[in-house]
């Protein structure tokens, strides 16, 4: 997978169309615009077959790795970016079960595309009570006090890291571990 080498600059994506609906499939797009505006990396659409990340809208997202016990997060599991051999799978649960794309799917997208371009967790922790989606959106701390969606796309610090990771001079990221986000 050159994908990661990072040595062509240029990433092949595909999609699960009967899964996906066009405002998420064009949402998926506009990520990738904004990816590429801050690393020059080129997103190319290809079959299956030749890609190196491919999306999938699923219903369920079965917990098959191990999550800490002492985890606060019951309410759903909403995302997951999982490396195999062949290509890096991005799986997402549309919680409102709608075509079009909510804040909470914009925040899905956002953080499992960055775990898939070697974005982690802040200081290993989704829930690390320092951070919010303020900071990163790499943070599961997403909602506040009143159960209101705190939505801030890519932050600057989410910026610098995929500017490390892919800018110009960079060497190109490790794949993710199998990652599922309890949210
Ligand atoms: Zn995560």
């Amino acid at each position: 997978m050159n994908y990661l080498s990072g040595g062509d600059r240029i990433i092949n994506y595909s999609w699960h169309k009967p899964s996906t609906s066009r405002p998420e499939r064009k949402e998926i797009k506009n990520i990738f615009r904004e990816i590429d505006l801050v690393t020059g990396l080129t997103f190319k659409k290809t079959k299956k077959k030749n890609d190196d990340l491919h999306f999938m809208k699923v219903d369920e997202i079965e917990q098959t790795n191990f999550m800490s016990n002492d985890c606060l997060y019951q309410d759903a599991i909403l995302g997951r970016a999982e490396a195999t051999s062949e290509r890096i799978n991005v799986s997402w649960v549309d919680y409102h079960k709608s075509n079009k794309v909510s804040y909470l799917e914009k925040y899905v997208l956002r953080h499992e595309i960055g775990h898939a371009l070697g974005l982690s967790h802040p200081r290993g922790r989704g829930d690390h009570p320092r951070f919010s989606s303020k900071h990163t959106i790499m943070s599961y701390n997403t909602f506040s006090k009143k159960g209101y969606l705190m939505y801030y796309g890519f932050t600057d610090l989410d910026r610098s890291a995929l500017i490390e990771n892919w800018g110009p001079n960079a060497f190109g990221v490790m794949p993710p571990t199998d990652i599922v986000e309890v949210l």
